[in-house]
């Protein structure tokens, strides 16, 4: 049974041969029949060059070269769409996913045991305002999402080809893999482990560039009216909140209250809850713009395969 494992990398020149040699050595423990699709997410810096060198000593190693940065989402998309296994593994390429897993995940979807197998984080050891963030979202996640995901899980992941296929049917352009993973169903088991720090090389989804992706999506898709009538509107709400605390205690206190002053915080509060629904409704009405303009997630340049 052939193996693809799909690994996203940008800008990782440091960890490249380390990346290769460790996931060869993974996978070597269970099987000889595997694939490596790795998918340069348009790096700036010589991670393509490495991996072409890679693939000269080894030509089971294989590279989608994306024409330009899309995205670890839109990377791990891509490289699923060339994989040719019938067993198939996703993995980041900064070694936070450890590939001497592989191994237990394979085992559970080879022995027809589950379809998918996922990696799920017992412990995680990232800077301390990254994790409570993570953490948060994760929360969040769970609770709003009708997807009854369990939260510390990423895409480290294996599964079998009908998984795939399902899961490559899903179209839509923004892309949270792990939500659609537990979207498709089929039979989902997981293996834990602790999950290192990165030790080479900074996150490239770090906080930075979270936020500047945030401000380039804005300028470059033009939804910052939208995103403002959100953050204005929660913005009055606080301000209205505080307001009428201070209005009240002075009440309570028996210092003047003016007439007016609560028929200006009944205003402001109407004001705000409209601006935020108006908001939350742009955030939906974005998506659907998004999603019939149709854009191809990825763009790939070449791939290099034998
Ligand atoms: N990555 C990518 N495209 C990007 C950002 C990241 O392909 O635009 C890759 C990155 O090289 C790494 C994986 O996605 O192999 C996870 O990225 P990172 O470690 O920065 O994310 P985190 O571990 O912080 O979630
Ligand atoms: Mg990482």
């Amino acid at each position: 049974m052939k193996f693809s494992l799909v690994i996203p990398v940008y800008n990782e020149e440091k960890i490249i041969p380390l990346l290769i040699s460790e996931s060869l050595r993974g996978l070597s423990t269970f099987t000889d029949d595997f694939e490596i699709i790795c998918v340069d997410d348009g790096s700036k810096d010589r991670t393509l060059e490495l991996l072409l060198e890679q693939r000269k000593k080894d030509t089971r190693i294989k590279v989608v070269a994306l024409s330009r940065n899309f995205g670890h989402q839109a990377a791990y998309t891509a490289g699923l769409s060339f994989a040719k296994g019938d067993i198939i593994g996703m993995m980041d390429g900064d070694l936070q996913d450890p590939p001497e897993l592989l191994h237990a995940m394979y085992q559970k979807v080879h022995s027809d045991t589950y379809d998918v197998v996922f990696g799920l984080r017992k412990e995680r050891n990232e800077a301390p305002v990254k994790k409570v963030l993570i953490k948060s979202f994760h929360q969040l996640f769970t609770r709003l999402s009708n997807i009854r995901a369990p939260a510390n899980v990423g895409n480290f992941s294996v599964m079998n080809r009908a998984a795939l296929e399902a899961f490559l049917q899903l179209q839509e352009k923004n892309r949270y893999l792990p939500g659609l993973r537990f979207f498709i169903g089929f039979r989902q088991g997981f293996v834990e482990y602790d999950r290192p720090d990165r030790s080479i090389g900074e996150a490239k989804m770090n906080l930075s560039k979270l936020t500047r992706l945030a401000l380039d999506a804005i300028f470059s898709f033009s939804k910052l009216p939208l995103r403002l009538c959100l953050i204005v509107g929660i913005l009055g709400l606080l301000f209205t909140v505080g307001g009428t605390i201070l209005v009240l205690s002075f009440k309570l206190i028996g210092r003047a209250i003016l007439g007016w002053s609560s028929v200006l915080i009944s205003m402001y509060f109407l004001g705000s809850v409209q601006l935020v629904f108006l908001g939350v409704i742009g955030e939906y009405v974005h998506r659907i713009y998004v999603e019939t303009q149709n854009r191809p997630v990825f763009i790939v340049r070449k791939y290099y395969d034998s």
